[in-house]
């Protein structure tokens, strides 16, 4: 039943299913029941026309009186309506054809939106819903909470209003409510108070109250994070089994020797990290592992350490970067830190063609250990000799799928994914389940923690005179201009007219370079390396030095407009600091009067260093597909049902029950197969399926 097209249902025919499917992706009747509510809207918050006052934000209902256009120069369309007490306007400008059609006289609607008085009392373009009349009276049969759903234009000119899904889907329960079936456990279910699946989809469209209505959404959302850890337990569990290698005998005179050349001591984190790594290295098992660090915990020697191992077996490392100039630093860092004891390349977009040519015959011959390059490196088909270990830095943004398709460049190719940007053990689990996580969470003990602080724009002179006092003490500085979005035209002009300033104004004596991601590759080098020289007092920038740049000597860095930065961005500029023997400040800079929300993002940064409090606090504060940056990158979004942040104890649950069921299972392999053709247990519509199992293949 749950599978037969949505034209099964009366009133339901080619023409209403063609447009449900193109607009909704709804094609059978399960999809219909999995198409949840946008809001629900409780009838007990709705007022009385008569008691809306001007710039109240209201929700009215009532029956549609009059239908016109009206305006001289520049037409409108007016919809009035009336619930007994009063009446209101609905005003709407343009598609008035459009409007027109969709609003008859004697329905009845629903207007939310802000109350305006211009002759009579109006709302304009408010937000519209239809509804049953019926729907409105309290009765036992429609509680006092009304589903209202996502719809578009055309949806709706065939019906599918609110009210229209609304009558699909009470017919969709009425023929399939009885062969929806179970497919988690009772004892499961019980240990965690989760009602069955077919009482959470009645619920989740007839909630009785706002109580059930999230006691539904919660085992749905249980549903959906169960199936992807059980997707994510099968891949660990297929990669262990179906991966054995015999890894050959391994030489570690390098490794060792590179260890004790070490100028400092290892944080005892580091030191457990370089063990792991060398389990995963020596064992006949794929390593698929995540090292995660705050700025500055030392993540560069252990990478090193471990393409130094892989050299040991005779095999190749690509060390990838997310920019070129993030390439160049960690080949330099390399060679400084490696000397002879390993043949090191540089390969980036600027190499120029002969010298690449030549390089990739070196990499094919293997006459290279250690490739460094950016992520193109692994894209363009480079062919290796014998690839042994993948490292990317800073790259969080890499799916499983992506994951997957880096290990298949080479036989038995090890993965090291490097992180700086520490994420909230839910999202861990999530992303990365198919992977083990290594976190460095102890500092190199000599360096001194940043100092944060903030400031109002008033204060600014003072700002100016520290920064003075430092750079006459040989120091130098980042200043941080709030152009986020580096294409937009306006705000680089504002930025380069406050370098400016800075310049000539401010500073005239000092040397003050800029730079923003506008600028030509050569150029940005050109000036970083500058900087990294310390021929730069004063570098003006934008966000383009956000990640892993590493200049020891900068020990300040001022961020103007700080409210204008996420948690995570600003957590990952005040890392540019701190990173040489002396004292850090991080100066934080707004304008009086910004959102409570920014002033708490401030607050966060300024009361800790301590980028996993920072990350759970961006999960609370933002959301997960923010965090994740899936929503910047057009990626199928997390989940729909699932909070990463308040579901957190229903992801662990249902982590380990998959893993349970996992282990149970006798041949992975088929198994796998099975579930990656969605011949699996209806635990999901085919809609989430997709979602989903993109999260996981
Ligand atoms: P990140 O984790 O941000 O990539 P890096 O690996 O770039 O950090 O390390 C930052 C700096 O700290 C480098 O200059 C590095 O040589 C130094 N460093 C790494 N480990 C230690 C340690 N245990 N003690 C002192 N300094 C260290
Ligand atoms: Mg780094």
């Amino acid at each position: 039943m749950l599978s037969n097209p949505v034209t099964y249902l009366k009133g339901i025919g080619q023409k209403k299913a063609q447009i449900l499917r193109q607009e909704a992706g709804i094609e059978t009747i399960e999809d219909l029941l999995y198409y949840i509510p946008r809001r629900y809207l409780d009838r007990s918050s709705f007022k009385s026309i008569r008691d809306c006052f001007v710039n109240d934000v209201v929700s009215v209902s009532g029956t549609i009186q009059r239908v016109g256009v009206a305006g001289r120069t520049k037409k409108f369309l007016e919809v009035e309506i009336d619930d007994g007490t009063d009446t209101i306007l609905g005003v709407f400008f343009g598609a008035i054809q459009y409007y027109r059609s969709v609003f008859r006289k004697g329905e009845t609607v629903i207007f939310s939106g802000k109350v305006n008085f211009y002759r009579t009392k109006q709302i304009i373009h408010p937000d519209f819903d239809f509804i049953d009349r019926e729907s409105l009276l309290p009765t036992i049969h429609t509680g006092r909470i009304i589903p209202l759903y996502r719809s578009t234009e055309s949806l709706k000119l065939l019906g599918f209003d609110s009210r229209g899904f609304r009558r699909a889907i009470q017919a969709a329960l009425e023929v399939a409510y009885e062969t929806i079936t179970e497919s988690i456990e009772e004892d499961i279910l019980h240990r965690r108070s989760l009602m069955t699946i077919r009482d959470a989809i009645r619920a989740i469209h007839f909630p009785e109250s706002f109580e059930e209505a999230e006691q539904a959404r919660r085992r749905l959302a249980f549903n959906e994070v169960f199936f992807h850890q059980y997707g994510m337990s099968l891949v660990r569990r297929y990669l262990r089994e179906t991966g054995a290698k015999k890894r050959p005998p391994m030489d570690d005179s390098s490794a060792s020797s590179f260890l004790s050349s070490l100028p400092f001591t290892l944080t005892p984190d580091q030191i457990t990290a370089m063990q792991e790594i060398r389990r995963d290295i020596e064992s006949p098992y794929l390593m698929n592992r995540l090292l995660q660090g705050d700025v500055g915990s030392g993540k560069t020697v252990v990478a090193i350490y471990a393409a130094l191992l892989v050299k040991g077996q005779q095999r190749q490392t690509a060390l990838m970067a997310p920019t070129e100039l993030l390439a160049r630093q960690h080949y330099e860092t390399c060679i400084g830190l490696i000397g002879d004891r390993a043949r090191i390349l540089l390969l980036t977009g600027s190499t120029q063609r002969q010298e690449k040519a030549a390089i990739y015959e070196q990499i094919a011959r293997g006459d290279v250990d250690i490739v460094v390059g950016t992520h193109a490196l692994i894209q363009e088909g480079v062919a290796f000799n014998r690839l042994g270990l993948i490292i990317i830095d800073e790259q969080h943004r890499f799916g499983v799928a992506q994951r997957s398709a880096l290990r298949e460049k080479g036989e038995d190719v090890d993965l090291l994914i490097m992180t700086a940007t520490p994420i909230p053990r839910s999202l861990s689990l999530t992303l990365y389940g198919d992977l083990s996580v290594t976190s460095l969470k102890t500092m190199p003990s000599e360096r001194l923690p940043i100092i944060t602080m903030s400031f109002s724009e008033s204060r600014l002179p003072g700002v100016y005179n520290s920064i003075r006092k430092y750079i006459d003490q040989g120091r130098q500085v980042y200043y941080v201009l709030p152009l986020i979005d580096e294409s937009d035209k306006i705000e680089l002009k504002s930025a380069i007219a406050m370098y400016e300033r800075l310049r000539s104004e401010v500073f005239p004596d000092k040397s003050v370079a800029l730079l923003h991601g506008k600028m030509k590759a050569e150029e940005r080098d050109r000036i970083m390396s500058l900087f990294k020289e310390g021929k730069i007092h004063i570098l003006v920038c934008t966000t383009v030095i956000e990640v892993g740049i590493d200049v020891p000597n900068a020990n300040v860095i001022v961020i103007e407009h700080a409210e204008r930065f996420g948690l995570a961005q600003l957590h990952q500029l005040r890392g540019r600091v701190g990173r040489g023997p002396h004292q850090s400040f991080c100066i934080l800079v707004s304008p009086d009067g910004i959102s409570h929300e920014s002033r708490a993002r401030i607050e966060t940064i300024v009361s800790t260093n301590d980028g996993f409090v920072i990350a759970e606090e961006d999960l609370k504060q933002r959301g997960a597909g923010e965090l994740i940056g899936f929503r910047q990158h057009g990626h199928a979004g997390t989940f729909e049902f699932a909070d990463l942040f308040l579901d957190m104890d229903l992801i662990l649950y249902a982590r380990e029950i998959a893993e349970r069921k996992v282990a149970e299972l006798k041949d992975v392999r088929s198994i796998w197969h099975e579930f990656r053709e969605r011949r699996f247990a209806p635990l999901l519509s085919s809609i989430r399926y997709k979602k989903v199992i993109g999260m996981i293949s």
